[in-house]
């Protein structure tokens, strides 16, 4: 059988893991929980004992392995393969993660930030396929993304650009966890969209639909939200608005700098489906230049919730393919 690599996606609650042949065809896919109370040997020795489970399972030995890619979220040490810290796993600070989990099991791994993987497995696999440039953004707690120029991936002269959630929108904005003020994603994010919902209900006491919601569950996310507007609630459509209104605006500023053939949703906002792409669309066209017409689609990514892992596997056969 042709050589394959494997994908390992980490996140904060679950360790994703796909197994890809050289011809970027799916031949396997599993998830384990992640170990995050068991520090970085508990992680570590779960995402190889996840990668040797996948293997077993397809009767595969390593030497039929090209090579391990690693999705991770960030800050990262690209060059060095290092996890700088993550702010959902304890512990991981200035963990060398290629290189343990490379000894581990005895295979070449790479390290790549885990929206800039899902950007190359979109790019490879999905909306991407035929195409030159174009962006992904992760619509989840924050808002994490990828860019792709000319078929390639950019990380920026220090390996943390591509950044677009902390794209400042809003002069004197909200305070991010980044130390920015105003960033996009404290605007547009599934976490945030939601935020600003309680605060007007529970601190600014005004009418909605979901104070009930809040009452009965006690926080309220975004399918509430989506839920409250269709039901016709004024505040939740004010909020929807809002939210549509500052990711418009980010996707405007990518199209003035990227000019990409398409903006690709993902992550948990992205389940709104229509709901979410025809209000972006609409306040899209109205805040667009008009020297010439839209020229870049926005649409929802077609790998849904396994575009980080079977990107993370993109990025190991990028590098380890001759
Ligand atoms: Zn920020």
């Amino acid at each position: 059988m042709a050589k394959a690599c494997i994908g390992i996606d980490l996140g904060g609650t679950f360790i994703k893991f796909a197994l890809l042949d050289e011809q970027l065809s799916i031949q396997a896919q599993l998830q384990a929980p992640t170990p995050a109370d068991g520090g970085p040997d508990a992680v570590i020795e779960a995402m190889a004992a996840g990668a040797k489970q996948l293997l077993e399972q397809q009767g595969m030995s390593t030497d039929q392995v090209l090579g391990v890619g690693i999705g991770s979220p960030g800050p990262l040490d690209l060059e060095n393969g290092i996890v700088i810290g993550t702010p959902n796993i304890p512990g991981f600070q200035n963990l060398p993660i290629r290189d343990r989990l490379s000894q581990a099991l005895d295979l070449p791994a790479e390290l790549e930030n885990d929206a800039n993987a899902a950007a190359l497995g979109e790019f490879l696999l999905g909306r991407g396929k035929h195409l030159q440039n174009m962006v992904l953004l992760t619509l989840g707690t924050g808002i994490g993304s990828g860019i792709v120029v000319e078929g390639r991936l950019i990380h920026g002269a220090h390996g943390i650009g591509a950044e677009c959630g902390h794209m400042i929108v809003q002069p004197g904005g909200e305070l991010c966890g980044c130390g920015q003020r105003g960033c996009l994603e404290r605007y547009a994010s599934a976490t945030y969209l939601a935020q600003h919902a309680r605060r007007l209900v529970e601190v600014d006491h005004r009418p909605s639909s979901l104070a009930e919601v809040l009452r009965k569950n006690g926080d309220i996310d975004a399918r509430d939200i989506q839920a409250a507007r269709r039901a016709g609630d004024p505040l939740a459509e004010e909020v929807w608005d809002r939210a549509t209104l500052y990711l418009a605006i980010g996707c405007v500023s990518l199209c003035r700098v990227f000019d990409p053939d398409l903006i690709v949703l993902s992550g948990g906002l992205t389940n709104a489906g229509s709901d979410l792409t025809q209000p972006l669309m609409q306040h899209f066209r109205r805040q667009h230049w008009t020297l010439a017409e839209p020229r870049t689609d926005i649409v929802l990514s077609a790998l849904g919730n396994d575009v980080g892992v079977i990107g993370a596997a993109c990025v190991a056969l990028q590098k380890f393919r001759k």
